[in-house]
């Protein structure tokens, strides 16, 4: 199925006279005939549903269905897109080891990172996203597990050479995990140029309507954890009466024991209700992202054309300096958001949020309706001015996330609110 039909049908098969939609199973248990039973699925815990907090059939819906949008072997829902950060990275690093991330990467990531991370003894090691390559090689330490990106960086916008990353940390035996919130599965797929595991903020695009946080990991099943480095997959895991991953679950080895161990020791479960207002949201998906491209890609040419506006910066435009890496990545469109700065400064930034009518300013990016945000005051606020500098926010920059509204009325608002800028200079 192309992916259009995948947002549709994907992850739940109805057979004769079920619901047509997938149901909400609002229920935290399930029943068993016997103790024999219910015991043997303590032993295989992938047989049978027991607990709401390992599994549920309203969540595991939507996570074969985004399994299959990404094209890996599963996916696990968690409450929220840090949440899944979070486990992505706990499920192959521990206390002494470290990892590697590039620095253009959501703010809430930037935090986790390089404190909360820190606290539990694990390094997160921050390169440039253009180091070249020997350079990021020489990032590398014995006891680096993981390689970090965004596919496109929130709110930076740059573009990730995946394949490059991938190169990297295969090179060095470690395997490569993106955030590809920003496109989602429709503009980019990243295990088909080499990712070995996807995260989502799923309260992003993936919901699209501004109702659910939540968040998605996806394996692509494809990376070899039998390398030395991976003892936790590739050995006993003792918390779980001596399950060996790798050989019990073979290429879903990672995601078993993300559900196995993180989920139910750390309860971050996506509920049902969230679930499946996340699935209605994917059903959408592709239309939304069409349009949502095509009505940014208009607002960006637009702004660029604009006297008023020092810079703008949309991946699309020929003027972005990621624009040779988005013709190759993002072929069908990137995402709704764009950056730009106001002439005037920080001050001016402000005069224009404050006299938009149509778009709200929201701390949130990527639903529907088109919405503002000034990152420097709000998203990115615990950042020092040299975080800021390497997350590439300036005091000026205006993150605009473009909605499905007729474009024509997102450019006329835009117009009048810096004519209120005008009027002030
Ligand atoms: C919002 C966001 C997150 C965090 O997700 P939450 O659902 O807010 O926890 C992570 N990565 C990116 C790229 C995001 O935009």
């Amino acid at each position: 199925m192309k992916i259009e039909t995948q947002c549709l049908h994907s992850g739940y098969s109805p057979k004769n006279t079920e619901p047509r939609v997938v149901p909400i199973v609002q229920s935290t248990t399930y029943v068993y005939d016997s103790t024999e039973e219910v015991a043997s699925v303590f032993d295989e815990p992938t047989k049978s549903l027991i607990y709401s907090r390992f599994a549920n059939p309203t969540v595991m819906a939507v996570e074969n269905k985004i399994a299959e949008l990404e094209g890996g072997v599963g996916a696990m829902c968690t409450t929220s897109g840090q949440a899944a950060t979070l486990l992505s990275i706990l499920n192959i690093c521990r206390a002494g080891d470290s990892f590697i991330s590039t620095t253009e990467i959501y703010g809430g990531t930037v935090n986790l990172f390089s404190f909360t991370f820190k606290k539990l003894g694990i390094e997160c090691i921050f390169i440039d996203k253009n180091a070249s390559d020997e350079e990021i090689m020489k990032a590398f330490k014995p006891n680096t597990k993981a390689v970090f990106g965004e596919t496109i960086a929130n709110p930076a916008l740059t573009v990730f050479d995946i394949e490059r990353f991938a190169r990297i940390a295969h090179a060095n035996n470690v395997p490569l995990i993106v955030d590809n919130t920003f496109p989602t599965p429709v503009n980019l797929r990243p295990i088909e140029f080499g990712a070995d595991i996807v995260t989502h903020s799923t309260t992003k695009y993936m919901d699209g309507h501004a109702q659910v946080v939540g968040g998605v990991i996806v394996d692509s099943g494809k990376y070899n954890w039998n390398n030395g480095k991976y003892p936790e997959l590739t050995q006993p895991d003792e918390s779980y009466h001596g399950v060996i991953y790798t050989e019990s679950f073979g290429e879903a080895a990672y995601i078993t024991k993300v559900r196995c161990q993180l989920i139910r020791d750390f309860g971050v479960a996506m509920a049902p209700l969230s679930a499946f207002l996340l699935n209605t949201g994917i059903e959408t998906l592709h239309l939304r992202m069409e349009r949502h491209c095509e009505n940014a890609l208009k607002v960006a040419t637009f702004l660029e054309n604009n006297e008023m506006i020092s810079w703008v910066n949309y991946p699309k435009l020929k003027s972005s300096p990621d624009f040779e890496l988005a013709e190759k990545y993002l072929p069908k469109g990137a995402c709704g958001v764009i950056s730009f700065g106001i002439k005037g400064g920080r001050e001016a930034a402000v005069k224009f949020m404050d006299s938009l009518k149509l778009a709200a300013i929201v701390v949130h990016v990527a639903d529907a309706r088109t919405c503002v945000l000034h990152p420097a005051s709000t998203t990115h606020r615990q950042l020092t001015d040299q975080q800021l500098i390497d997350a590439g926010i300036g005091a000026d920059l205006v993150r605009m996330s473009i909605g499905i509204e007729n474009a024509d009325d997102i450019i006329d608002d835009i117009t009048q609110a810096l004519n209120e800028v005008k009027k002030c200079l």
